[in-house]
């Protein structure tokens, strides 16, 4: 063999004795914020599998056999576990799995409200969860996970700071669906909303939203990629306002808090 080449094998087999495998982990997650969390903390060796197609309702939205069999296969099944994914049934399924971890463990819920990751206080708490179950699994990589979990934390406390800073002149805002009570709550701000309980608006609810906004001076309705569109529309047009489009399921969770952010800040 070429002496050169030899160099190389050498230094491969010292770099295998210094860097010992990973075993890649799969791990199934129901809604895309927590893919975010779940990568941050595993790392390049986690293969993450989202169950919530883009563009359905969480609260809504029944895996289908396929994806409950690829969960009972994962080594880790992450839910926000708030609420939010009553509807599946791979909650029942899994109840009593090892590798169901509810990433809301902890977390002071607002009423029943169940969206929980839309605060980036909420999310930190979700990463400890998250960090503790990868140390359950695979204890050998302690550190590692460790170390993630604390630099996304500070990502998470950073743009928070930053965010209250950037928030404190918004009083209110005007949604169609509430999903943003605890985004709302971190930063002092009221949240008025369109659909309550999960229904569709009554015309004197809209009525009664217009004249609300109207008196508040309110120019801006908030909406979401996955709701009807047309009673923000409707509302907008009413009080010559626009509709602003935010999403509180994208999977670039801490890019997209910053966005809806500066949006709301308008
Ligand atoms: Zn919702």
């Amino acid at each position: 063999m070429h002496s050169e080449c030899m160099k190389y094998l050498v230094l491969l087999i010292a770099l295998l004795f210094i860097y010992p495998a990973v075993d890649s982990k799969d791990v199934v997650v129901t809604l895309p914020p927590l893919a975010e969390f779940v990568r941050a903390v595993g790392g390049s060796s986690v293969n993450v599998t989202i169950l919530l197609p883009p563009g359905a309702s969480p609260h809504t939205y029944e895996p289908t056999p396929g994806q409950l069999s690829k969960a009972s296969d994962a080594d880790m099944l992450v839910v926000v576990g708030s609420g939010i994914e009553t509807e599946m049934q791979l909650l029942k399924a899994f109840k009593n799995s090892k590798a169901l971890v509810n990433a809301s463990e902890g977390i002071d819920l607002i009423g029943n409200d169940p969206h929980t990751w839309l605060s980036l206080r909420n999310a930190a708490i979700m990463v400890d969860n998250i960090c503790k179950a990868f140390v359950e699994i695979d204890p050998q990589n302690r550190t590692r996970y460790e170390q993630n979990r604390d630099s996304y934390k500070k990502e998470l406390a950073s743009l928070d700071a930053e965010l209250s800073e950037e928030l404190s002149g918004v009083k209110q805002i005007l949604v169609f669906h509430g999903a943003w009570e605890y985004f709302c709550r971190d930063y002092g701000i009221e949240q008025l909303t369109i659909k309550e309980g999960g229904k569709e608006p009554t015309p004197a609810r809209i009525e009664e939203v217009i004249e609300i906004a109207k008196r508040e001076g309110i120019k801006i309705v908030f909406t979401e990629p996955q709701e009807d569109i047309r009673y923000a529309e409707l509302i907008a047009r009413e009080i010559g306002g626009k509709v602003v489009v935010i999403d509180p399921l994208a999977e670039e969770y801490i890019e997209n808090m910053r966005n809806v952010a500066e949006v709301i800040k308008g």
